[in-house]
């Protein structure tokens, strides 16, 4: 760690630019899981609506399974990638059908964080953060996923050990925030990734959190600020 940035802060800062993320119904595991999946590499738009046209294709999750692959890889085709998400999701019902007739992954709200999340990481192609996103969304399991935004964000303010990877990320991550606002720093700090830390040319000047920020702190010395 190389802050002296606390998390009630950031969580405070935040929330006084952002709010308190409204609250959202928490979908069945399957219908978290596959939503995931398609967000993978898309915007957020896309990702809806290729969700939508999959549930308007498919009456049931059993029907996906028992479909036509390319039918499958057409109807997700607004969230791109639809071979490569096509063929995991189709593993995924397989795997959900094998586990309990497709009625989901529902058991795993009753497991520890670590039984459950090694359950989702034995999926295809579900990783670290896909995995947290589960248990956040759909478990209700306490878990703070790491998206692009949040590896940025909490790699500028200096909260990752250096060259620390995603996996590594939600380790410190899950250390460093109080469980009960890993949802509202998570969803707090996507806001901020997109619009004030950007990838490129983040405005520093308009940050709530600038004051204590490592990438700040050191872009001000270089430049004589
Ligand atoms: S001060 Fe700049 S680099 Fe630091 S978190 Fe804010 S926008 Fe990102």
């Amino acid at each position: 760690m190389q802050t002296s940035i606390t998390p009630t802060t950031i969580r405070n800062q935040l929330r006084k630019k952002f709010g308190i993320p409204k609250k959202w119904t928490r979908r069945p595991v399957l219908d978290e899981l596959i939503m995931t999946v398609l967000s993978q590499n898309t915007t957020d738009v896309n990702r809806d609506r290729a969700y939508a046209a999959l549930r308007n294709r498919y009456g049931t999750w059993e029907d996906a399974l028992r479909g036509n692959i390319k039918d499958l890889e057409e109807a997700i085709s607004p969230a791109g990638l639809g071979p490569t998400k096509s063929v995991r999701i189709k593993q995924i019902l397989k795997r959900a059908w094998e586990e309990g007739n497709c009625s989901g992954f529902d058991n795993l709200n009753t497991m520890s964080r670590d039984d459950a999340r090694s359950f989702l990481l034995s999926l295809p192609g579900v990783g670290p953060k896909t995995a947290a996103c589960v248990l956040l969304f759909a478990c209700g399991i306490p878990a703070f996923p790491v998206d692009t935004h949040v590896f940025r964000v909490c790699g500028r303010l200096g909260l990752l050990p250096e060259n620390a990877d995603r996996a590594k990320a939600h380790d410190v991550a899950e250390e460093f925030f109080p469980e009960a606002d890993y949802l509202e720093v998570h969803l707090n700090i996507i806001k901020l990734g997109r619009t004030v830390c950007r990838p490129t040319h983040p405005r520093c000047s308009e940050c709530p959190l600038s004051e204590e920020c490592t990438y700040w702190s050191k872009l001000k010395v270089e430049i004589g600020g």
